[in-house]
């Protein structure tokens, strides 16, 4: 059955596929390749541990491959995916955004935050989106194309890279948590964002042993998408997208709305909420005087209320030519009042990276 996400929001016509990559493959897939290459399958334990156990960028470090294979696989499955634009950085270095350029020009972006106890990369799912969001840079240009699963994982590598190597300051760590909340929506790529999942979280060395706790994945509310999530047993948290808790709001903040309701869209939270036994987070962007009334943190609370959710509040950062402002502070106090006063745990999002152009394909958007 094709992903419900992928029947429903074709990708533009004529967009060349990436080049075929070790972390697009089962392990028994990359058996396979290897194979074909004409070499002996095992050889693909050996690729795979290099790749996602030691982080080596060089074939000519695996000294376990005779020198004369180590061209011929690195060729065949470890083709170069992506190139640095350009990094900026903030928060005395501790917040990373980098701009890639994928290899038929496309530009992405990631980001990587340094936090004392963990450190969290935001990652892209698609290049662009089609989701069409006003409030979000990225959906200003629409839908490029679908990332392929290594197109999405190789983003981690390259952090994980970057934080071995030093680049990043505070001394080598590893990546502890990992958020979808890059450009694209993660639920209209299905079956690559879920392939980058197992590859994130099988362990070493079929994968890089990230935990699925650690990895958020947020929607807009695909309904058939998030309840197909729920069947694949992962213990990854969700979060939606609701930044409404009306139809009639939401049918303007989150246009997706016009096809499945606040009601259906929380509905199968709780079935994923149930499924995962995480908590799922609603991101809600306060937007002043549009979204932020007393009486929607009241009806927010009342649809919340006694159910596995937790509120997470983000000031708008406005894009460019925005005529939306993120809430004044004493709406966004009463906003986080009115939802305790319901019991529903709400938190208000750091801002980190707003100086950066943190937001949502604000970047991109920037550069093209
Ligand atoms: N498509 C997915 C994931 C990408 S966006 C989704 O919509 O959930 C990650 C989060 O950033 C979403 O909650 C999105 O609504 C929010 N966002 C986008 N642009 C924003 C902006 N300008 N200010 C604040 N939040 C924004």
């Amino acid at each position: 059955m094709p992903a419900p996400g992928e029947l429903t929001f074709a990708v533009p016509r004529g967009a060349k596929k990436p080049p075929r990559h070790l972390a697009d493959l089962t392990p028994a897939e990359r058996r396979e390749a290897v194979a074909a290459l004409g070499e002996k399958p095992f050889r693909a334990g050996q690729v795979s541990r290099h790749y996602f156990a030691r982080l080596a960028d060089d074939p000519a470090d695996w000294t376990d491959v005779p020198a004369a294979a180590r061209a011929k696989l690195a060729e065949g499955l470890l083709p170069d995916l992506m190139s640095v634009v350009r990094h900026v950085s903030c928060d005395d270095d501790a917040t990373r955004k980098t701009l890639w350029r994928l290899f038929d020009g496309t530009l992405v972006e990631s980001v990587l935050m340094r936090y004392p106890d963990r450190v969290t990369m935001c990652i892209s799912s698609q290049a662009g989106c089609g989701m069409n969001c006003p409030f979000c840079a990225t959906g200003q240009a629409g839908l490029t194309r679908n990332l392929s699963t290594a197109e999405i994982v190789h983003q981690i590598v390259a952090g994980m890279r970057s934080l071995r190597d030093g680049e990043v300051p505070g001394g080598p760590a590893r990546i502890s948590n990992i958020v979808f909340m890059g450009m694209g929506e993660p639920l209209a790529n299905y079956n690559r964002v879920v392939g980058a999942i197992r590859r994130l979280t099988d362990p070493e060395p079929d994968g890089l042993g990230i935990s699925q706790r650690g990895i958020t994945v947020s929607t807009v509310g695909l309904v058939p998408a998030m309840l197909r999530f729920a069947d694949e047993g992962f213990k990854c948290r969700l979060a939606v997208s609701l930044h409404a808790p009306d139809d009639e709001l939401r049918d303007t903040l989150v246009p997706v709305n016009t096809r499945w309701k606040v009601g259906e869209v929380l509905d199968a939270a709780w079935t994923y909420a149930e499924a995962s036994g995480r908590r799922v987070s609603i991101e809600y962007a306060l937007i002043k005087d549009i979204n932020d009334q007393a009486w929607r943190a009241d009806l927010l609370g009342r649809l919340l209320k006694n159910h596995r959710a937790h509120v997470n509040l983000i000031p708008l950062n406005p894009t460019p030519g925005s005529k939306w402002t993120a809430s004044r502070p004493e709406d966004e106090r009463e906003f986080v009042r009115r939802l305790e006063s319901h019991g529903v745990p709400v938190t208000v999002r750091d801002t980190r990276g707003q100086e950066i152009d943190g937001a949502c394909g604000q970047l991109a958007a920037s550069e093209s």
